[in-house]
């Protein structure tokens, strides 16, 4: 098919594929989610909804792309380590990019109700995202290290903060005052004496973030794993050779699992050394 004398123009669209054997990072965050969360009245300083809803929408992100191997959230954020083996089109980076931050943003919209049966959508959220490459291991290591010192940092300072407001009956501005400054240690100290709030009881999801990560699905295999999920399972058809004896399976079925757990030390790493290879 011959192109139009327009057809030129396409030229000028330039290839941007990602450097080959490099582990990428996509890290997504809301869009002035200081403004949507107060729109919707998400409580503070952590609405479990809207987290879930953040957990359910990466969820649904690594069933469609498997070359996800792990993925962190907090907050609005969320960061997906996409394997280096990986050749989703073609490492074609804005196409990545552009792709999974619209089915993330799609499915959080799609899954709002669900959440939030209360609270229609009052306007489209948007989020934007980035992609960054890491040739080693001990790259991505700090960078899951990083998002999740920052959860903490984060969580310790709003659960103050909003203490201070909510039951200090500070004003935000006395309550910002307040905290100027103050270490770790001191945070601790105003929960526990002026509250009694022991800062390491709070529900890990908010101090430790969400990992979702794929579990093997430890069962016997039985007749009834062929009306399974695995893609390109042998469905008997007029036409389909009589299956072998011995069941080959390709791979062991997996399902994601959403923990709120430690990503820094060495355990959840050494647990699985899948996601780093
Ligand atoms: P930007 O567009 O630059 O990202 P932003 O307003 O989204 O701006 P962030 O630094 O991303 O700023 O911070 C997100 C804000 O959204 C948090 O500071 C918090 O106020 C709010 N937020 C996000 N998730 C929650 C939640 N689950 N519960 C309560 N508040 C939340
Ligand atoms: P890719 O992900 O590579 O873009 P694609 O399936 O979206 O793949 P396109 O070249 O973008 O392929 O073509 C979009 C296709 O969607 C059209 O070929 C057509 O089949 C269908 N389509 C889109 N809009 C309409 C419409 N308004 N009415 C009917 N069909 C439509
Ligand atoms: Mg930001
Ligand atoms: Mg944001
Ligand atoms: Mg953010
Ligand atoms: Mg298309």
């Amino acid at each position: 098919m011959a192109g139009s004398k327009y057809a030129y123009v396409r030229n000028f669209e330039l290839p941007d594929p990602l450097l080959p054997g490099t582990f990428m990072v996509l890290r997504l965050d809301g869009h002035s989610f200081h403004r949507f969360s107060d729109e919707h009245e998400f409580t503070k300083p952590n609405d479990a909804r809207a987290l879930a809803l953040m957990d359910h929408a990466a969820m649904d992100l690594m069933e469609q792309y498997p070359d996800i191997v792990l993925a962190f959230g907090e907050s609005d954020e969320f960061s997906f380590l996409i394997r280096k083996s990986a050749s989703l089109y073609n490492r074609r980076a804005s196409k990545i990019v552009t792709t999974l931050t619209s089915l993330f943003t799609s499915s959080y919209v799609f899954r709002w109700a669900a959440y939030f049966p209360d609270a229609p959508l009052k306007y489209p959220p948007s989020f934007d995202g980035r992609l960054v490459l890491y040739p080693n291991a001990r790259e991505i290591r700090d960078y899951f290290s990083w998002r999740q010192t920052d959860t903490h940092i984060n969580n310790l300072y709003n659960t103050a903060f909003w203490a201070l407001v909510q039951q200090g009956g500070e004003s935000t501005t006395q309550a910002h005052t307040t905290l100027k400054g103050t270490v770790s240690k001191q945070k601790h100290e105003i929960l526990f004496a002026r509250f009694q709030v022991n800062y390491n009881t709070l529900d890990p999801r908010f101090r430790k973030g969400s990992t979702l990560v794929r579990e093997e699905i430890s069962e016997e295999p039985s007749d009834r794993d062929n009306g399974g999920t695995e893609i390109g399972a042998l469905v008997p058809g007029p036409d389909t050779p009589p299956a072998p004896k011995m069941r080959t399976r390709a791979k062991p079925r997996t399902q994601i699992a959403v923990l709120h757990c430690d990503i820094i030390k060495d355990e959840f790493w050494d647990a699985r050394p899948e996601i780093l290879s």
